[in-house]
């Protein structure tokens, strides 16, 4: 099971609820950037072994909290072995985690014989995680509510450079830095063209990633210098993206950057539909 990181194009916060839960419209797209998960019922138990020291390895990892909630939700009393490959960058705004939970609740599905409706399925990975909905349908989509609300929304197959400065941010001290007051008023558009993605693409956590890490308004300079189509900050950040019509102006990009930038720099593409996981990794480049 290959679990795809993601993107927020578009990003506007547009209210925070009694419960601290933050309201977004955001557009979301998938990318062949993905950790590979090996999911097998077996013994008792969950077991986990994560290619990363530095996750947690045991309960505190969303795959487990995922495997966990699907057993409570279907009484299912075989033991789960979680096998996890990671290569999206942790804490940095492209949902790793909440791919990852979200593929465990599929395999799960799938090799308990689908116990578990769409519906259902969405209520469970609800529960994880705001971001882990969107991760079951793997389609580009528009997030309401605290983004679990989704709706079909159609991209183009932009190609992305992906561009990590390795500095981990977490989601939560962003959204505890946010100056509501401070932000522009009701989303700029509703019509996301995807013909022109210059003219909606912005993110309102991104001025605080940005007071965080001030470098990476350099950053974003270089992508615009290297010929980026548009840039902006995915999610809480700190990755940035560009967007480039073709996996060669991306790649050439990347090369530029990678003269003075020492961080982690990937080329993927937008996954627009569905489409066999087997080929995703056909589109993935690190530089
Ligand atoms: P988002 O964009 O959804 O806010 P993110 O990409 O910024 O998420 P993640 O990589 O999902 O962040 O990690 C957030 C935190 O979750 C990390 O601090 C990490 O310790 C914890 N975590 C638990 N399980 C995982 C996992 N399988 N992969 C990555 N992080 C995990």
């Amino acid at each position: 099971m290959r679990c795809p990181a993601k993107v927020n194009l578009y990003l506007k916060v547009v209210g925070r609820r009694p419960d601290g839960y933050h309201e977004l419209v955001t557009v979301m797209q998938p990318l062949t950037l993905a950790d590979t998960l090996t999911v097998t019922l077996a013994g008792k138990g969950i077991s986990l072994r994560c290619d990363r020291p530095d996750l947690p390895q045991g309960e505190e990892n969303l795959v487990w909290r995922a495997a966990r909630q699907f057993q409570e939700e279907t009484g299912l009393t075989q033991g789960v072995r979680l096998r996890l490959s990671k290569r999206i960058p942790v804490a940095a705004g492209l949902g790793g985690g909440s791919s990852d939970a979200a593929g465990t609740l599929l395999a799960l599905n799938k090799l308990a014989g689908k116990p578990l409706p769409p519906d259902h399925l969405h209520r469970v990975a609800s529960r994880l995680g705001a971001d882990v909905p969107f991760f079951l349908a793997r389609e580009p989509a528009v997030g309401r509510g605290t983004g679990t609300q989704l709706s079909p929304v159609t991209l183009l197959p932009y190609w992305y450079l992906l561009v990590n400065p390795g500095v981990p941010l977490s989601t939560r001290w962003v959204y505890e830095n946010l100056d509501l007051a401070g932000l522009a008023g009701p989303p700029a558009t509703e019509a996301w063209d995807p013909e022109h993605p210059e003219t909606w693409v912005q993110n309102d956590l991104g001025t605080v990633a940005l007071k965080r890490f001030p470098e990476l308004a350099d950053l974003l300079a270089g992508l615009s210098d290297a010929g980026a189509w548009c840039q902006g900050i995915s999610g809480s950040g700190p990755t940035l993206f560009g967007l480039f019509p073709t996996r060669e102006a991306a790649h050439q990009a990347g090369l530029r950057l990678r003269r003075t930038f020492r961080g982690w720099l990937a080329v993927a593409r937008g996954l627009t539909g569905p489409e066999p996981e087997t080929t995703w990794e056909h589109h993935v480049w690190t530089i």
